[in-house]
């Protein structure tokens, strides 16, 4: 059995509450989504096995954890499984980086899971489909793992979708972790959509973090 995989890394983790931590990436090929803000829509992949992944992953040294990224990377799930479980026989933590839709793949492959970004997707974020139902079904699988969630923030973003957000988070964990990303990290336009943003969370007793795509700020991978 082979996976496209776009590319694999060590690098720093740039987002959401592990930012800072060292891993090791593996980007997965091919999303379930066409988010207008997609950075990577045009990218090649190479088919590989299993063996020759581990292999790769095995190279690396001194590092916190594996994130399975993409793309969407429960879109491959059969290999997905198979490479979580191998991870987790040698004792690696799994980190997996998810747009948060694909409830019952994430149902197959949970035990082997330790820590999920989950990503809402906002439409007018994303200018794609309304997932709300989704997400919360997701959210009630990922929770039985250490979860949060996150969602960027760009110049359209409206109140009604972020207040979608907090009512799902109220409904299934009140103290989730809730990261807002502004789109672009060097648009100071945004300082006070996400101040307000912020705020609204707050009023809400959200715990709600601004964070900025750290990778992206220092110019690496
Ligand atoms: S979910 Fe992620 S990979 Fe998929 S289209 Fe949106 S930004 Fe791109």
């Amino acid at each position: 059995m082979k996976s496209k995989i776009v590319e694999i890394f060590k690098s720093i983790q740039g987002e959401g509450l592990y930012q800072g931590q060292k891993q090791v990436f593996v980007r997965f090929y091919g999303c379930n989504l066409k988010c207008a803000f997609c950075d990577t829509k045009s990218v090649f992949y190479a088919k590989e096995s299993l063996s020759d992944i581990m292999s790769k992953i095995n190279c690396f040294e001194d590092f916190h954890s594996v994130s399975l990224t993409g793309g969407e990377p429960l879109l491959q799930i059969k290999f997905l499984k198979k490479l979580a479980e191998t991870l987790k026989m040698d004792r690696r933590k799994v980190y997996l980086e998810t747009n948060g839709v694909l409830y019952q793949n994430l149902r197959d492959i949970i035990e082997y899971i330790d820590i999920i970004s989950m990503d809402f997707k906002l439409p007018t974020s994303t200018n794609d489909r309304v997932l709300w139902d989704e997400h919360m079904k997701f959210l009630e699988i990922a929770l039985k793992k250490e979860v949060f969630v996150k969602a960027v923030v760009g110049k359209n973003t409206s109140e009604a979708d972020l207040m979608e957000c907090i009512g799902i988070i109220k409904k299934v964990k009140p103290d989730l972790f809730f990261v807002l990303q502004p789109q672009n990290p060097y648009e100071s336009l945004l300082e006070n959509k996400l101040k307000t943003f912020k705020r609204i969370c707050l009023n809400h007793k959200i715990n709600v973090k601004i964070l900025i795509q750290m990778h992206k700020k220092l110019g690496i991978k």
